[in-house]
């Protein structure tokens, strides 16, 4: 069995700059249901990895705001920001995530967090007792999957970050609603894992 990993609870520091520039060319396809993009999601997504100890929940709130920003139009650009939430021996919790805030760079099919704004949101949440657990953004793909300049970005962001927890994340959300619109990654050092969803 490989070595099970425990995140380290602690507040973060976020890289930034030129850590999270992301530039993708995908197909455009239109949202499942509109309608949806207005209806809060009331259950919480579960994911596992055979590697990590803990199972990685993503909470109702959380969820409804990733959703919100599904690029359901082909004008729609690209969202992101940036997850808080806790660390227990059993969970990583997403309980909140936030953005895109109006500094932030967006196109179609790019997203770059302000990064001041990004570290001043970080050290609010740690004052009241939130881990920053990682990045999330939208993709105009029904089932994302990270890019090659996504890859490249965490990878940096995971160098370059000095956080207090042994793990990052970073969630996708694209145009799909529900758990199959999600994709979720963990990075430690340069070892990224895709998470499943725990059905
Ligand atoms: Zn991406």
């Amino acid at each position: 069995m490989p070595p099970r990993v425990a995140w380290r609870p602690g507040s973060g520091h976020f890289a930034g700059g030129d850590a999270f520039r992301r530039l993708r060319y995908e197909h455009d396809r239109a949202c499942d249901s509109l309608a949806s993009i207005k209806t809060p999601a009331t259950a919480q997504l579960v994911f596992k990895h055979d590697d990590f100890a803990q199972e990685l929940l993503i909470a109702p709130a959380a969820r409804s705001h990733l959703a919100r920003h599904r690029q359901c139009f082909r004008w729609s650009k690209e969202a992101g920001g940036q997850l808080f939430g806790v660390v227990s021996d059993k969970a990583v919790c997403i309980l909140e995530a936030n953005g895109p805030g109006p500094r932030d760079e967006r196109t179609r099919v790019s997203f770059r967090s302000d990064p001041v704004v990004a570290q001043r949101n970080i050290d609010l949440r740690a004052d009241r007792g939130m881990l920053y657990l990682g990045e999330w953004h939208t993709h105009p793909e029904a089932q994302p999957v990270a890019s090659a300049m996504d890859i490249d970005a965490f990878s940096r962001l995971l160098r370059q970050s000095e956080v207090r927890v042994s793990s990052l994340l970073l969630v996708i959300q694209g145009t799909e609603n529900g758990p199959p619109g999600i994709t979720v990654y963990s990075g430690q050092a340069a070892d990224i894992k895709k998470w499943a969803l725990k059905i």
